[in-house]
């Protein structure tokens, strides 16, 4: 079996290689791929624009390729499943109508709203002299939310209301046309992804997400500096509440709204200090970094759940099953980074890194005449796995200490929240 997967991160590069350990899999081509990628045994890249859903659809058809698997969120808000279902391609990844749980924040609170799925409280607006007039009898903190895909830029959690106001008017001057202004809430953030084939949910392990790119939590935000699962706040008894409270429910509503959702229905959390969960955003793809630790730990393989659901068969599908233990992702970005940076940075090392037992995603990177090079902010993820979070990010931490590139960047404090509560 031949699968596509499209985009160039390091989430894309996970999928890729998680897909070839597969007896099934003959071959993975990403489009456009990575450095990486292009490289990775069983795996070529294919370079063609993300958005040109005709060439893709053409070379699906002409490749006998039997499952499209989007990485991304644009090319999924901008329709490319709808397009590929019309020649009758396979795809894993949720319609643009699906997709506008991530590509609008105002349209993912109606459908919140309407299926009782606990969410911060919000108002909507769509002229800044309302919105900045509803903001002056708000208390501060408050959260100024862009409606649209802003790459993690659009939401600022404002410590007071001359920053939310000023916040609101950036937002109508840079041209959304739609604010969401949000309660601000406290506790611990999780990552839950779940994946489902519109008819039933599944969760996959929870994972937790770093960020901000600076140590102890500092710093502007950045795509994610690292992550680890299984997040161990999601206790059992939490997790059968995540479902019961919010994915079956939203699975629910957009069943209601006539919407065939088969791809990751990805729910950000807020665990509250009294120990609910609240969702903050919904995501409609695999994260990244999340996806990296994530991965490793599946035993069932990657290809049998994405085809359970896109052929909307999850229900038939034995219990999703995971290796027992941990994994911690940590990423290496290009120094500069979520500002400007440079590219072109030879990388070495790698190798010896896979040998410490680590998994290497790349991520941004190019290939310059055989020589792996940067090429992008996040520059790739070093994954350790281990009986315990501590271990696996101790395997992360050592191969982390192979790799080099000028300028190369790490937090060296991913997890330091459980390590505190592991001892
Ligand atoms: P992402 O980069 O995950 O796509 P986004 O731009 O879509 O993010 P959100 O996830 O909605 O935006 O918010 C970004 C961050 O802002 C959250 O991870 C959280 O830290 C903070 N945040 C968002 N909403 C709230 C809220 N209501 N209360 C407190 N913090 C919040």
């Amino acid at each position: 079996m031949k699968i596509l997967v499209i985009g160039n991160g390091g989430r894309e590069y996970a999928l890729a290689w998680k897909l070839l350990q597969s007896q099934s899999i003959q071959q993975v081509i990403c489009v456009p791929g990575n450095g990486g990628t292009a490289t990775l045994r069983g795996c070529q890249n294919l370079l063609l624009n993300v958005q040109d859903f005709e060439a893709i659809a053409e070379f699906a058809l002409v490749n006998d390729i039997s499952l499209v698997v989007v990485g991304p969120e644009l090319p999924l808000s901008l329709g490319i499943t709808d397009y590929l279902q019309s020649k009758d391609i396979p795809v894993f990844g949720p319609t643009q109508e699906g997709a506008q749980i991530e590509s609008s924040k105002s349209w993912a609170k109606d459908l919140m709203q309407s299926a009782g799925v606990p969410t911060p409280s919000f108002a909507v607006f769509t002229e800044p002299e309302p919105a900045l007039a509803y903001v002056k009898t708000q208390v501060a903190p408050i959260v100024v939310k862009a409606d649209g895909l802003a790459a993690g830029k659009g939401v600022t959690v404002a410590a007071t209301i001359d920053e939310a106001e000023t916040a609101v008017e950036s937002l109508f001057q840079n041209g959304f046309e739609t604010v969401v202004i949000e309660e601000c809430v406290t506790g611990q953030e999780v990552s839950v992804l779940a994946v489902t084939d519109g008819l039933t949910v599944r969760p996959l392990v929870p994972a937790q997400d770093h960020k901000r790119i600076g140590e102890g939590d500092t710093g502007p935000n950045t795509g994610g500096m690292g992550a680890y699962a299984p997040a161990p706040i999601v206790t059992p008894e939490l997790s059968i509440r995540i479902e019961k409270e919010i994915l079956n429910p939203t699975l629910e509503a957009l069943k209601v709204r006539g919407i065939d959702y088969r791809g990751v229905l990805y729910a950000g959390l807020m665990i509250t200090p009294e120990g609910n969960p609240t969702v903050l955003e919904f995501n409609c793809r695999f994260g990244d970094p999340e996806t990296q630790a994530i991965l490793p730990l599946l035993e069932t393989p990657l290809d049998q759940v994405l085809l359970a659901c896109t052929q909307q068969r999850l229900a038939q599908l034995p219990t999703i099953t995971w290796k027992q233990g941990a994994a911690a992702c940590v990423i290496a970005a290009s120094k500069g980074y979520p500002g400007a940076y440079e590219k072109g940075k030879v990388i070495t090392g790698i190798e010896q890194a896979e040998q410490h037992g680590a998994i290497v995603c790349r991520a941004g990177t190019t290939l310059k005449q055989k020589e792996l090079v940067t090429s992008g902010g996040r520059v790739l993820g070093v994954t350790g796995t281990g009986k315990t979070i501590a271990q696996a990010l101790s395997v992360a931490y050592s191969a982390m200490d192979c790799i080099q590139f000028e300028g190369m960047y790490y937090r060296r404090d991913i997890g330091y929240r459980v390590l505190q509560d592991e001892g």
